[in-house]
């Protein structure tokens, strides 16, 4: 049988590897780039992998997967693909967010410590928490290096003797009779089965999935402290409530790169057509949005970012992954509308894209996806604009 999968990024490398262990199958990868470039979602030198879910108890099977997948992945290629620092995540008392998080913990099985608020300002002195301030120590948490981990699943698909077509865009598939038509700048290419992975880039492809997901363009944002030693001891962290945002340190506990929420991303329905580097007005209008960490949160933190960076991510209305077979095909299997939480489960999701290839279905219940309630409307499915997402609270600003 012959495969192709169509965008090598944080999902689509891992389904490539997992597949590339079948040596009855052929297996190609296609990506615009190369496995492991910082342009697409998986960039900025770091992902929180943290054990909790915010909004749905149906999704902790994979969770609770992950941490096995990860290890095997780690084992397999002798690498160090994430560094075990734990992840804090807090919010205020009586928050659904938080609540949610600590009924998973129990489903999870990962260890997890209660902080209230005096634990909270002890053992976190960079931060001002208010009083209603709930923690969760999420012991085994860790920070991923995103780059490398698509980079290494790419050179272990390789290995295992998948052909990898770098700098290879696909431009269009087409299913034919039982196969599928692949059309990149190698010429029309037939295939047995094909997996899209293409992230912020699959709604260009697959024009239909306009109807459940939607594209943003992300922003992150670099600080050093103004006093030396601020960021020392300083936690990988989450807030839900009152307003979210996370952060994470560097390696060398000098700066921390902190990012924002949903409905505080830019809009676009074509991945290509925003400009990625932010001068004037946009970096301007982009600093506002950020501010408020600064005043509300982590005073000691420098007034201005010393680097700042955009990467696109894919959303679907239910905040939960969008795995389905193409309508017209059940040999096209769609991947994408990771909706900020993708890497972390990455290497699961692998094993489920190519268990789906071979036996139609995977052992890890993800019907339940097709079942979530969507938690925003898209009011425009070309420009890709939505009502305010109900689970990210955000500020409230208008993109
Ligand atoms: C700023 C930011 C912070 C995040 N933080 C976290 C976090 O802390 N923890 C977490 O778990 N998740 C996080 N996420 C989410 C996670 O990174 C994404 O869910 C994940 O990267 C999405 O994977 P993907 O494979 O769908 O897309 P991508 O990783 O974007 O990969 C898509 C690939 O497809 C290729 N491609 C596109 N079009 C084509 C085409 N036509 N032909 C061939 N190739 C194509 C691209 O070059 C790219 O390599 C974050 C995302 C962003 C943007």
């Amino acid at each position: 049988m012959k495969v192709a999968v169509i965008g090598l990024g944080a999902v689509g490398a891992q389904v490539l590897w997992q597949l590339s262990r079948h040596k009855h199958l052929e297996v190609q990868g296609f990506d615009t780039a190369y496995p492991g470039h910082s342009m697409a979602g998986a960039g900025g030198g770091s992902r929180l992998f943290w054990n909790l879910e915010f909004a749905e108890l149906a999704y902790t099977p994979l969770i609770r997967r992950a941490e096995t997948a990860w290890r095997e992945l780690e084992s397999v290629s002798s690498r160090v693909l994430r560094d075990r620092t734990g992840v804090l995540v807090y919010g205020e008392e009586g928050d659904a967010q938080l609540e949610c998080a600590m009924q998973s913990a129990g489903l999870v099985g990962s260890p997890i410590e209660m902080l209230g608020v005096a634990e909270l300002r002890k053992r976190f002195p960079q931060f001002l928490f208010p009083e209603r301030s709930l923690g969760l120590w999420d012991q085994e948490g860790a920070v991923i290096r995103p780059e490398r981990t698509v980079a290494v699943a790419g050179e272990l698909a390789r290995h295992n003797g998948a052909t990898i077509h770098e700098f290879t865009p696909v431009h269009s598939i087409e299913p034919s009779g039982t196969r599928v038509k692949l059309t990149s700048p190698q010429g029309v290419q037939t295939f047995d089965q094909v997996v899209v992975a293409c992230g912020g880039w699959t709604t260009k492809l697959l024009p239909h999935i306009r109807d459940e997901v939607v594209v943003r363009r992300l922003t992150s944002m670099w600080f050093n402290g103004n006093e030396d030693g601020y960021l020392t001891h300083f936690p990988p962290f989450l807030r839900t409530a009152p307003s979210y945002c996370y952060g994470i340190p560097s390696h060398d506990s000098r700066t921390v790169k902190l990012g924002l929420g949903f409905n505080d991303h830019y809009v676009t329905g074509d991945a290509d057509r925003l400009p990625r580097h932010l001068t004037g007005n946009p970096l301007e209008r982009q600093l506002d949005k950020f501010e408020w960490i600064r005043q509300e949160m982590l005073p000691g933190l420098a007034r201005r970012p010393y680097r700042v960076e955009t990467y696109v991510e894919s959303y679907t209305r239910t905040m939960i992954e969008y795995i389905r077979r193409h309508p017209e095909s059940d040999n096209i299997l769609i991947m994408t509308g990771f909706s900020g939480h993708g890497f972390r489960v990455a290497p699961v999701l692998g094993e489920i894209g190519c268990q789906i290839v071979l036996e139609g279905e995977s052992d890890i219940d993800i019907g339940f996806m097709g079942r979530v309630e969507p938690v925003f409307s898209i009011l425009d499915r070309e420009q890709g604009t939505t009502t305010h997402n109900a689970v990210m609270k955000s500020r409230g600003s208008k993109n």
